[in-house]
Order: C-alpha cells, then structure tokens, then sequence
C-alpha cells in the first residue's frame, strides 16, 4: 500500500445513486490525466464495476501461494481493476457477515499487485455498515466524495453517509451531485429537473463542502455502460462526460503539487 499515493473513497448514503458511474468514470478522466489508476470495486452487495468496463466476464490471475498469494488486477482503459464481482457467481446473493467483510476488503487493499498508483479509487457499497468502517479503518484514506441526487427526500440517507465518515476521521473532499438535471437527447439545450433540485447544494452548503460537480441524466450514460463502455471514452463530449473531467481536473489540483 505504501506504493499507493492517494487513496479517493467514494460513498453515498443508499444505492442507485450513482455512486460506480461516477467512481468509474473519475479513475478514467485521471488515467487520461496521464495518471497511474487503480479502480477497487468494494461494493460487495452490487459490484457493477466490471460490467460498466466491459470485464465481467475475466478472472483475475492469483500469484505465489500461501500468504504470498497476490491478485493481479485487470487491467482496461488504462486501469487496474478489482472487484468482488470477479470472486463471486453473478446471480450470488453475498451474506458475509462483519468479520469475513472486514478480512475480503484487508485483502483487495493488502493481497492485490496494485503496484505504483498515483490514485486508487475506491467504489464503497452504499450506507454506514461493517465494510466502509473496516476500510476506513484499515488504509489512510486521503479523501472521500459524497454521491446524492437532487432530491431532498434522499438527503436523510445521504447525509448519514457523510457524518458516517465524520465520526470515523476520515477528510472529506466534497459532494456530486448526479442525476441533476434530464437532458433529452432530441433537445440537447433543454433541462428537466425530474428529481427536483437542491439536494447537493444543502448537503454540501451545511456542512461546509464544495459541491464538486453536477452531472446530468443522460440517455447515452446509461446505454454506454450496459454495454461496458463509459461515457468519458465513447463520448468525451456529453455534457456529463465534461463534468467528470472537471472532476477529475479539481482532484489533480488538490492532490498533485
Ligand atoms: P450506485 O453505484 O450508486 O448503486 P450506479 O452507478 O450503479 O449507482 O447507477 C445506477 C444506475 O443508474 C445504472 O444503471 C447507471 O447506468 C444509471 N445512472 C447513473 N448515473 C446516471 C446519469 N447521470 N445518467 C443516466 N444514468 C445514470
């Protein structure tokens, strides 16, 4: 781990917000950056991760034997991939309780060749349970980004995702806000605000973060990553995709001297 300079978790306080799209798509727009990236998909309960880069269907090789045994990441766009989905049979509930968690996720932080990495990004599995505290507990995170959507209905969860790191020390980089506005692909200068708006805003504005980005809805997003291409690579010029570049440029400036 000592080889691995900044360690970014992103979070969120319940799932389906968006919380892999953005992980994904970030490490992508800092592997452009030139940077060395490494991608940790730690969502046990829905490892999207390796669908969304096309490799779901690889197995990692494993190296040595014994306690020396090494996961070799797979490697796709430029980064280095782990993710539960590769250890487990899809379709596979995953019933682990605390003490296994903690021991799978010491693993793809301690027994995985991640080599030299500028930044590993880590895809947490939603909310405030055994997994983000073991991790948090086990590697100095450098910094963590909230995911919420615009609406205030789910701002109760999102703000126990960010007072869950908070109360377990770990810096808090700021918010994205996803799911923001729809923007319809026949009217690409029109914007709908299906999920209402306001929620990153209040999530950042009360506790004093940056809202890092907004990203809309967009048709191509989801199309893009059903068929395991992110949209910051088949169409670097959506609006999204600018935004997750903006992302990554303001992480570089925190980051990198
Ligand atoms: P989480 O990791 O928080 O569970 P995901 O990143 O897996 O959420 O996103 C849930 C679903 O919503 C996926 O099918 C994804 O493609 C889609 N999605 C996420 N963000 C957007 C967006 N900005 N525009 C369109 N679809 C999105």
């Amino acid at each position: 781990m000592k080889d691995i300079k900044n360690i970014i978790v992103v979070g969120s306080g319940k799932g389906g917000v968006g919380k892999s799209t953005v992980s994904t798509n970030l490490a992508i727009c800092l592997s452009q950056k030139k940077f060395k990236v490494g991608l940790l998909d730690a969502d046990i309960y829905g490892p999207n991760t390796p669908s969304m880069l096309g490799v779901s269907d690889e197995n990692p090789k494993v190296h040595g034997s014994g306690n020396d045994q090494r996961l070799i990441p797979i490697v796709k766009f430029g980064i280095s991939i782990v993710s539960m989905g590769f250890l487990i049979e899809e379709g596979q509930p995953v019933i682990w309780r605390g003490p296994m968690l903690n021991s799978i996720i010491r693993q793809f932080l301690y027994q995985v060749e991640w080599n030299t990495l500028d930044f590993l990004v880590i895809d947490l599995p939603p909310g405030t349970g055994d997994a983000q505290i073991s991790l948090a507990q086990s590697v100095p995170i450098s910094s963590a980004i909230i995911v919420t959507t615009p609406q205030i209905v789910s701002l109760q969860d999102a703000r126990r995702g960010l007072a869950m790191f908070k109360q377990l020390g770990v810096p808090l980089l700021g918010v994205v806000e996803n799911m923001s506005v729809f923007i319809p692909p026949d009217m690409p200068n029109k914007r709908y605000e299906i999920f209402g708006k306001g929620g990153g805003k209040i999530l950042s504005g009360e506790n004093n973060l940056p809202l890092l980005a907004q990203i809309p809805i967009e048709i191509t997003l989801v199309n893009e990553s059903n068929k395991g291409v992110p949209i910051s690579i088949s169409e670097p010029d959506k609006e999204s995709s600018i935004r997750f570049k903006e992302l990554a440029q303001l992480i570089k400036k925190q980051f990198i001297n």
